[in-house]
């Protein structure tokens, strides 16, 4: 990561971090207010088709004007004083999947990014995923979880944006392009991830470390454009 982008990222935040950047309240780039509504309680949520081996998947929040002007102000604009915040909620996602997930002792448990492509996160000039990983992670830990950050997966080839894509067309955009990169350290693991639209790329990360043997308890976003009801009701 450039220091210098890092640096004029700092910046744009001071700048534009003057106003809330859902609502425009002087004051820090999320409200009060603003930050109540972006997610409450997490909630289970569910794709619509649920993709096959899709775990179960968790949200801090519905993927409405608050948490869609957090995230892309976050990941597109570098408005980085709000990776503390979107990271706490993704740390409650994961709370909220863990205290769902069968009883089972769990000791360290491995919080695993969705990976992204090299250059999506050059062009960029920071990683907004794994900036919110590490605040959930702290998160986890200051709510007594053992969790370890486990970056361990990578974008193997090309593959397609995948905005305009259907969501069979997303899963097999994706089928087979995340490797792991190194050693699992921990096991089970938890996968993380900004927004669950289709499904396609967290059954894909999931898919990914079963096939190396990984127990995957299950994933959590910080906001699902996807339905809170189990398909059927
Ligand atoms: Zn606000």
């Amino acid at each position: 990561m450039s220091m210098s982008r890092d640096l004029s990222a700092a910046a744009v935040d001071l700048l534009l971090g003057a106003t809330c950047v859902a609502c425009d309240e002087p004051g820090p780039a999320l409200c009060p207010g603003c930050l109540s509504r972006l997610g409450r309680r997490p909630a289970r949520t569910w794709p619509s088709p649920v993709p096959s081996g899709l775990p179960p998947v968790f949200a801090a929040a519905t993927y409405d004007d608050v948490a869609r002007a957090a995230l892309v102000a976050h990941k597109e604009h570098g408005i980085l004083s709000l990776s503390r915040p979107l990271g706490q909620k993704l740390g409650w996602a994961v709370l909220g999947l863990l205290a769902e997930a069968p009883r089972r002792r769990i000791g360290v448990v491995g919080i695993v990014p969705a990976p992204s492509a090299r250059h999506t996160v050059r062009n960029r000039g920071h990683d907004p995923l794994l900036r919110m990983t590490r605040h959930a992670v702290v998160e986890l830990r200051r709510a007594g979880v053992s969790a370890e950050l486990a970056q361990v997966l990578r974008v193997a080839r090309r593959v397609a944006d995948q905005s305009g894509l259907t969501s069979e067309q997303r899963a097999v955009n994706l089928q087979g392009a995340f490797a792991i990169r190194r050693r699992v350290p921990t096991d089970p693991v938890v996968v993380v991830d900004d927004v669950i639209t289709t499904g396609a790329t967290v059954a894909e990360t999931a898919r990914a470390l079963r096939q190396h043997g990984v127990d995957v308890i299950g994933a959590a976003v910080v906001a699902a454009t996807a339905r809170r009801l189990p398909p059927g009701r």
